[in-house]
């Protein structure tokens, strides 16, 4: 993940696309008026105090006034909790949008966006920076807004009340507020520092604890514990930095303001000695002015925490903005009975027409993160529709790859791939994968039910067909023997299945799904006996008729392929059936005498 900074232009684009005022425009409206109100009431308090003290405390003066400030006094309390209610809403609202559009534009990136992004940096981005803005947008906004408008409202009160005094006061102000300005550009750049300190340390948890079992195997909890202590201590020195900064901007910010407070007072004493205005015209005076140096050092504080919040923000309109490096240009499929089977006749009637699935012509290929190294070199290769070709080869000879290029995870720096006749490009990419289906080596089993899980490859599957599937691929025996049967729950706070049995679970999925090409990555762990057969029991039950393109490990599955692949270094340097291969004595007999288990 670049590091780079996201240009405040950029947070701009993003806020009008967002649209965040034009969507939520009542509450914004409504909030809006109420600070008002709010700020209202605040800014007739005042006036009372002088007409107290000018009319000399009569009695009939007392009762008015102290009428008049009750009502104050009930304007403000509802003003001010309506907009609290208001912005606080909005604060909520707007974390939620963006914690949707972040995840939502995560989850389209390609996966090299994914091998050099951790999750735990993306939850700490959708946790802890969503906070701050939630903060920003709920309170130092309302705050922002409230303590402006008793600024604005203040100084034209103090303007009213002694012009003199007033202007004075107003000119000191604005020339203590250049050196905050200097001190909050400080404070904006730090608190990212700190907020990116402390993603470090959520992503080494994160690493940390998913891979517990083997910490723990190797005793490396004190070595652990000690990696994430120094992370959390690098983010807290860099924070006291910040919260440094911060608090030397108070203390300036409190001198300079108090300073020219005292200064106007003392000026404005002297002017009552001398006549030029009334105790209550001061009294007034100097109520206006402390609510002023009030709101003034509330705006102070809501810099700070604007600078804090443009930081993250910027983070997360760098994950809302990320471009996948394959478009992702998903036409909507989204399996709903009607629209996903038109999409997949339509795809039949395509690949009626051709007798080629899949074709590799001259495709060269190299990872991004290792530019100079082809995993595939010049590779050609076609699979006839309706066969099953098996793919052999050392490990690291590229099988694997052929997988993510066919998925387009990745694209060929050279080179075409076609799929019924069209060019991989020229297939939607949602299209494109729902034609595909996949049975990976390690199948990933969801915090879910057995029935859910299978039900993964094909969304709208009835129970019953999710049923006919588990009992074609030989999984309903033992997940009828479940305690819960299909209901049970699978995975990480369920039941641990063995590999044969992810494996069938897996087979379920793609009989369920019915791709029109099936890729399959056969376990290389040795399974039980009775697994081994169950497993080729339901590869049986789905590859006949089938295109399907398998990295064979086992002899079964070699001897039932139409045809075999053998790679190496990228390239493919030797075909045929089984009993050719073993004929020429080449790479592929010295392997089969290594690797196949009968
Ligand atoms: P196989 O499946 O035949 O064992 P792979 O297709 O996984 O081989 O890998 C082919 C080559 O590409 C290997 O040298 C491997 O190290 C490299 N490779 C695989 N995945 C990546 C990746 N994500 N980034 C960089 N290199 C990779």
């Amino acid at each position: 993940m670049s590091k780079k900074p996201v240009k405040i232009s950029s947070i701009r684009r993003w806020l009008k696309d967002y649209q965040v005022i034009r969507q939520y425009r009542l509450q914004w409206i409504l909030a809006i008026t109420f600070v008002f109100v709010a700020a209202g009431a605040t800014l007739a308090v005042p006036i009372a105090f002088r007409q107290l003290i000018d009319t000399g405390l009569t009695s009939q003066a007392v009762h008015r006034e102290f009428i008049y400030l009750l009502v104050i006094a009930v304007v403000l309390a509802l003003g001010t909790a309506s907009r609290f209610y208001f912005m606080s809403w909005l604060g909520e609202r707007v974390v939620a949008d963006m914690r949707d559009r972040v995840f939502q534009n995560v989850l389209r990136q390609s996966p090299s966006y994914f091998e050099t992004l951790q999750s735990g940096e993306v939850l700490s981005r959708l946790t802890s920076d969503t906070t701050l803005i939630q903060t920003l947008v709920g309170t130092s906004i309302s705050l922002a807004l409230r303590s402006s408008v008793m600024a604005i409202g203040g100084i034209g009160m103090m303007l009213a009340t002694s012009p003199w005094l007033a202007g004075m006061m107003v000119g000191l102000l604005l020339f203590t507020v250049l050196p905050l300005w200097a001190f909050g550009r400080r404070v904006r750049k730090m608190s990212r520092a700190s907020q990116d300190k402390v993603a470090d340390a959520s992503a080494i948890a994160g690493e940390i604890l998913s891979a517990m079992p083997t910490v723990q195997a190797f005793v490396r909890e004190p070595y652990e514990q000690k990696r994430y202590r120094t992370a959390v201590e690098l983010a807290f020195t860099v924070a006291k930095e910040r919260i440094k900064v911060r608090s030397m901007l108070t203390a300036l910010a409190i001198t300079l303001a108090f300073s020219v407070i005292v200064f106007v007072l003392w000026v404005g004493a002297l002017q009552v000695g001398t006549g030029q205005i009334t105790i209550g015209q001061l009294t007034q005076f100097v109520l206006y002015a402390a609510l002023v140096s009030g709101s003034i050092g509330a705006l102070s504080e809501v810099w700070g925490d604007l600078q804090r919040a443009s930081g993250a923000t910027e983070r997360l309109v760098e994950l809302i903005q990320a471009k996948p490096a394959i478009a992702f240009d998903h036409h909507g499929i989204d399996d709903s009975p009607n629209q996903l089977q038109r999409q997949m006749e339509t795809i039949g009637a395509l690949a009626a027409t051709q007798t080629e699935a899949i074709q590799f012509a001259n495709v060269s290929f190299s990872y991004p993160s290792r530019p100079t190294f082809l995993a595939l070199d010049h590779l050609n290769l076609t699979i006839p529709k309706g066969q099953s070709y098996a793919l052999v080869g050392p490990s690291g000879a590229g099988k694997s790859t052929i997988f993510s290029l066919l998925l387009r995870f990745y694209e060929p720096q050279s080179g075409a791939i076609n799929i019924f006749g069209c060019t991989i490009e020229q297939w939607p990419i949602d299209e494109l994968r729902h034609l595909i289906g996949i049975v990976p080596q390690e199948p990933l089993i969801f915090a879910n039910s057995a029935l859910e899980n299978i039900r993964y490859g094909r969304l709208n599957a009835t129970d019953d067909e999710v049923i006919a599937a588990a009992k074609m691929a030989y999984a309903d025996e033992f997940i009828s023997a479940l305690p819960e049967g299909y209901h049970s729950f699978l995975g990480e706070r369920g039941v641990r299945l063995s590999g044969g049995q992810k494996q069938r679970i897996s087979i379920a999925r793609a009989i369920l799904k019915n791709p029109f090409i099936l890729l399959l990555d056969e376990a290389t762990a040795s399974l039980d006996a009775e697994s081994e057969r169950a497993v080729q029991k339901a590869l049986n039950a789905l590859l006949p008729g089938k295109t399907a393109l398998i990295i064979a490990h086992r002899l079964a599955t070699v001897l039932r392929a139409d045809r075999i692949f053998v790679l190496d270094e990228g390239r493919i340097v030797e075909e045929g059936t089984h009993t050719e291969l073993l004929e020429k004595n080449g790479l592929y007999a010295r392997l089969a005498k290594l690797q196949f288990t009968a």
